[in-house]
Parts: C-alpha cells; structure tokens; sequence
C-alpha cells in the first residue's frame, strides 16, 4: 500500500507539528439559517400524492415541487441508493457533495442541507426526518448516508476488474438523465455527478484511511425525508450493491427496490419559508 511508505525521516519537533489543534474548516454557525422548526411542524400532516417504485440496479427521475416533502423509503429488503438532484428549471444547478460535505461533514443527516454547485450555491434540500438517526458512528468510524463515496461505476470497476458491468449506479443515473432530459450522450453524462449515498454504511478505515462499506443497517421502513427548497428533478439508482456488504458492480448482491413518496404539506403551513436565492457572489469584471 503506498500510503505506508515513508521514505524521509522525522524532524526533530515532529510531535510538536502533530500535536497542533485541528479548526474546523468551515464552521456552520454564520450559515444562513433554516427554518427546521417550521419543517417540523409542517412535517405533521403530510399527505402523499405520488409514488414511485425504483426497480433493483435501475434508476428513476422525479420532479418535486418547492415547497413539499419527498421520502426516499426502503421497501422489502436492505438496500442503498445513490441519489442525485438539480434544480428542475436549470440542470446545470446540481447537487454539490464535495461542498456539502466540507459544510456538513462525511455523513448527512436532519437539518443538513444538500448545496448546489458554483455559481449557485444554495439549498437544493434540506433532511427533515432519518429513521436511521439512531446509529451514528459506530467502532469501525462507520455510518449511513455518505457524501464521500461518488458512486458506483463502470470506468473504476473496469479499471480494477478489467470486467465490464453496466448497470452501476453511474450507468443507471446517466441513463435516467439522458431519457428525462433528452440530450445527447456526452451532455447527459457529465451532468451525473457524487451522490447522496442514501442508507449506505461506510467510512474510512481507521489504519489506512481507505473507503469501506458495511452491509447497511437500513430495514424495510425506514426512510430518509428531505423538504425541496426549489423545483427538484431527482433521480435514484437502487445499487447493484444492495445492501453493500460484499460487492457493488456486479448481479451477485440480493437487491431489493426503493420507493420514492412525492409528500404534500398543508396549505399555507410554510407562510414565511421563501426559496433560497442563488449566490450573490459576481466575479469582478
Ligand atoms: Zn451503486
């Protein structure tokens, strides 16, 4: 493993260098703030006006108006999701995971919030409900809903396997895109982009800091809810990993489908939310 190697010998205040207190990076405290207890009360009486099933190593898009809720629920067996958003009126605004996770930390959870890409920079969703809140990080650093992981594809797996599989989660997505936003090949796929790992338990390993997987935790009923700050299109791809215990780009795992249920506040229970407005930021001329 390259990461072991070291070929230059300590200086003498190595420890001192070490010792140094982190800071965090990007404190979230000046963020502009959210409404989450207003979430929380609209949250109460939600009534679901669609549903969609999202069939094993396929992918599905779904439009969610601003303003409402979607659920993102795990039906029949454990299974994971690789989840990616746009702004539904410009796809070139798309969820940003590297950001978010410098914002929010390797694994999301409620009140974090999924930000859009530079020029942008805003909300896409916020996570008002996470049934699997309860497992944190376990002893192997471990927990669920990952913004470290970018998604299954078929390029990496090539690479490692020199096997070609085609229904990985970056297949999947691509596919879903190209047919929901009827561009042609080289457009459709770069707008896939790093996922929401949804139900995914991973983390780094506490000796080499590689990217793990362990089979997730997630149970038929369980489910991750976001509220839409903006007219979403959202696409899923239910892994062919399934529940990611042993392996994610081949037909070997037991995969099960995910449900997607479209989520309708009462009227008039968000009076004072307002759709976040986009980066004020301009570049000097
Ligand atoms: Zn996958």
């Amino acid at each position: 493993m390259t990461k072991m190697l070291v070929e230059h010998q300590e200086p003498e205040d190595a420890e001192t260098r070490r010792a140094i207190k982190p800071v965090i990076c990007y404190p979230t405290d000046t963020l502009p703030p959210a409404d989450l207890a207003g979430y929380q009360v609209a949250r109460k009486h939600l009534t679901c006006t669609s549903t969609l099933r999202i069939p094993p190593r396929e992918a599905r898009s779904f439009t969610v108006p601003a303003g409402t809720f979607f659920r993102i629920v795990s039906v029949e067996g454990p299974q994971v999701g690789d989840l990616n958003l746009f702004n539904q009126h410009n796809l070139q605004e798309r969820f940003y995971a590297g950001k978010t996770r410098a914002l929010h930390g390797t694994h999301l959870s409620t009140g974090d919030r999924l930000w859009s890409t530079f020029p942008y920079l805003r909300p896409l969703a916020t996570i008002t409900c996470d049934t699997l809140d309860w497992y944190g990080f376990d002893a192997d650093g471990g927990s669920v809903h990952d913004v470290i992981g970018t998604r299954c594809d078929p390029y990496t797996h090539r690479l490692l396997s020199g096997q070609d599989y085609d229904h990985c989660c970056h297949s999947n997505l691509y596919q879903a895109v190209r047919q929901t936003s009827h561009l042609p090949d080289p457009q459709a796929e770069q707008l896939v982009h790093d996922v929401l790992n949804v139900f995914m338990c991973t983390g780094f390993t506490r000796d080499t800091h590689q990217y793990f997987m362990k089979a997730s935790p997630v149970r038929p009923g369980d489910y991750l809810e976001f509220f839409a700050e903006v007219d979403l299109l959202g696409v899923l791809s239910a892994c062919p990993g399934g529940d990611c215990s042993s392996e994610h780009s081949s037909d070997l795992a037991t995969c099960y489908p995910l449900e997607v249920q479209l989520l309708q506040p009462e009227p008039g229970i968000l009076k004072d939310w307002r759709s976040p407005e986009v980066s004020g930021y301009h570049h000097p001329d």
